[in-house]
C-alpha cells in the first residue's frame, strides 16, 4: 500500500481541527511517538494529534482515510513488541488528554472511561468504593493501550485477561463512522461478538473512543504465601500440579532467583534468593483460604519446596507484588548499555514445566543477561534478555532464542504471544500459529479499513 506523504495542506487542514496546542509536528513531539518500550527501531510519524472527543477522531479519521494517511493510536507506550510504533508514519493519535472517568456504577460493577484513562488511575478512585479493574500489567498503561493488547497481568489467572474485562465499546472506524458495540448486560448471546474482534486488534481496526469497563468487588479476604524450590523447574511442576487440583490462584507467579536477587537489590526485601513462587488465594473466609493453603503447601512439599511461607500480613504483601509490577523497570534500569527483549510465550498447563525448563536450558547457554519470570498460573512466561544495544551477535543469539522458545510454544498447542501483542516483533510467526485462520483475518481487516490507513505494518507478516 502507497501512504501519501503529509502536505502542507494536510497539515493545514488537519491542524485546524483542534485546538492549536493539541496539534505538533514538532521534533520532540515527535520522537516522543516514534519508539515503544521495546527494542524495534525507532520511526517517528509526521504529526502528533491529541484529541479530547470522539467528534474529533472521527474526523480525522474521515480526513485521512480521503487522503491515504496512516493513523496509529498512542496510549502510554509501554508496549512491547513495536505495537505503537507508526512504521508507515503518518499520523500518532495520543490519547493522554482524552482520559475521563465518565461514570462508575457501583451497583452493576461497572465503569465508562475514556481510552487515555491509565488503569491504576481507575484503580486509585474505586478503591474507597470496594472495586477495582483486575488486568494489571506492570506498565502505566491505559485503557485504550489495554484493549488494543489485551493485556493482562499477575491477577489474570482468576480474574481474565482485558478482554474478560470489557463489556461495551464505542470504536472510531478508519471511514471516520462510530460504533457501539456490546452492552452493559453482564452476559449476552446476541449477534457477532464485535468487542472480542477489537480487543487484541493493536487498533488495526478501528480507534477506541470509550468503554464500559467490568469491576470487582475487592475480596472479603485474602491469603498470600511464598514458596521457594532448588530449582524453577521444580518450581514449574508445583505450578501444574496446583492448577490441576482445582486449586483456584489470585495470583501464581514464579521468579527465577536472578529476579530475587534485584528484588532484594532494589527493595532490600530480604527474599531468599532461591527459584520462588508467589501465590495468592481470595475467598469469603480464613478458614477456607486456611484450607485451600495448606493444599498449596502441600503440593509444593511433594514438588520439592523448601520453605512454603503463608500468613503473610498485607504490607509485605503489597510489597512484594508492587516489586513484582516493577521489575521489568528495574531490569532495563540495571543494565545500562543494553535493550531488551521480552520473549513472551503462553502454553497450556499441563505443558508449563517443559517451557520452562526449556527457558532455563535457552538462558544458561546464551550467556546474555537473562531474566525468567512468569504469570505460571496462567501458563504465560517471560524471558527478558538484556542485549548490548547495537551488538549484531549478541541480537543473532537473542532472536535465535524467541524463535525457538515460540516454535516450542507453538508445537505444545500454545502462543506465540501471551499478552504482549504482535507488533511488529511477531509478526514473522503468524503464518505457523495461525495458519489459514490469518487470511480470514486479513479479510476482517480489508473489510474494516479497505484503505489500510490504522496502524499499518502490523499482525500480518
Ligand atoms: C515494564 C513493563 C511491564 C509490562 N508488563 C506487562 C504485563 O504484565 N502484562 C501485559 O499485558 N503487558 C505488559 N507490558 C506491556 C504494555 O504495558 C501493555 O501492552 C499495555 O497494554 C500497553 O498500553 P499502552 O497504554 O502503553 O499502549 P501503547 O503501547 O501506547 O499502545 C498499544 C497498542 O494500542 C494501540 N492503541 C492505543 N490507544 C488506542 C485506542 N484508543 N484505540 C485503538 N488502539 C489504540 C496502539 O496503536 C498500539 O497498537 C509491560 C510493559 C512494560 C514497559
Amino acid at each position: 500500500m502507497e501512504y501519501a506523504k503529509l502536505t502542507k495542506q494536510n497539515i493545514k487542514d488537519l491542524e485546524s481541527m483542534v485546538e492549536p496546542e493539541r496539534f505538533s509536528t514538532g521534533e520532540s513531539n515527535l520522537d516522543l511517538h516514534a519508539k515503544d518500550q521495546s527494542q524495534h527501531t525507532p520511526t517517528r510519524p509526521e504529526a502528533v494529534i491529541w484529541p479530547i472527543s470522539r467528534a474529533e477522531v472521527s474526523n480525522i479519521l474521515k480526513y485521512a482515510n480521503e487522503h491515504t494517511i496512516p493513523v496509529t493510536g498512542w496510549g502510554a507506550g509501554s508496549s512491547l513488541e513495536g505495537n505503537p510504533i507508526p512504521v508507515r508514519r503518518g499520523l500518532v493519535l495520543d490519547f493522554s488528554k482524552m482520559n475521563r472517568i465518565l461514570e462508575i456504577r457501583e451497583s452493576d460493577f461497572q465503569a465508562d472511561v475514556e481510552p487515555g484513562v491509565i488503569y491504576r488511575d481507575l484503580n486509585e478512585r474505586l478503591r474507597h468504593r470496594g472495586l477495582f479493574f483486575p488486568p494489571d500489567p506492570g506498565a502505566n498503561a491505559t485503557i485504550g493501550g489495554m484493549i488494543a493488547n489485551n493485556a493482562s497481568g499477575t491477577r489474570t489467572v482468576r480474574y481474565g485477561s482485558t478482554r474478560a474485562n470489557i463489556l461495551r465499546l464505542s470504536a472510531v472506524l478508519a471511514s471516520g463512522e462510530t460504533i457501539e458495540t456490546g452492552s452493559r448486560s453482564s452476559k449476552t448471546s446476541s449477534g457477532y461478538d464485535l468487542i472480542n474482534l477489537f480487543v487484541g486488534s493493536e487498533g488495526t481496526l478501528g480507534i477506541v473512543v470509550e468503554a464500559t469497563v467490568r469491576l470487582t468487588g475487592m475480596p472479603e479476604e485474602f491469603s498470600s504465601a511464598t514458596a521457594t524450590f532448588p530449582s524453577v523447574e521444580e518450581a514449574g511442576k508445583a505450578v501444574f500440579e496446583m492448577i490441576r487440583a482445582g486449586l483456584d490462584p489470585a495470583s501464581l507467579e514464579l521468579l527465577a532467583p536472578e529476579c530475587i536477587t534485584l528484588i532484594n537489590k532494589e527493595k532490600k526485601l530480604g527474599l531468599e534468593v532461591l527459584p520462588t513462587l508467589f501465590l495468592e488465594f481470595h475467598g469469603p473466609s480464613q478458614k477456607q483460604l486456611t484450607e485451600i493453603m495448606e493444599i498449596a503447601s502441600d503440593i509444593c512439599g511433594d514438588t520439592g519446596c523448601h520453605d512454603f511461607r503463608t500468613g503473610i500480613e498485607r504490607k509485605e504483601r503489597d510489597d512484594f507484588l508492587k516489586a513484582r509490577h516493577e521489575l521489568g523497570e528495574m531490569i532495563t534500569r540495571n543494565h545500562p548499555g543494553r535493550s531488551h527483549m521480552a520473549i513472551d510465550v503462553a502454553v497450556p498447563i499441563s505443558a508449563y514445566p517443559e517451557i520452562i525448563a526449556l527457558a532455563r536450558e535457552e538462558s544458561r547457554k546464551a550467556d546474555i543477561p537473562g531474566y525468567t519470570f512468569s504469570h505460571a498460573g496462567d501458563g504465560n512466561l517471560h524471558l527478558v534478555f538484556m542485549g548490548k544495544t547495537g551488538d549484531e551477535k549478541e541480537w543473532a543469539v537473542i532472536d535465535q532464542v524467541n524463535a525457538r522458545m515460540v516454535e516450542k510454544a507453538l508445537a505444545m498447542g500454545g502462543t506465540a504471544t501471551g499478552e504482549h501483542g504482535v507488533g511488529i516483533g511477531k509478526r514473522k510467526f503468524m503464518q505457523a500459529e495461525h495458519g489459514n485462520s490469518l487470511e480470514w483475518m486479513k479479510r476482517i481487516k480489508d473489510l474494516f479499513d479497505p484503505k489500510g490507513i490504522l496502524n499499518p505494518g502490523k499482525i500480518f507478516p
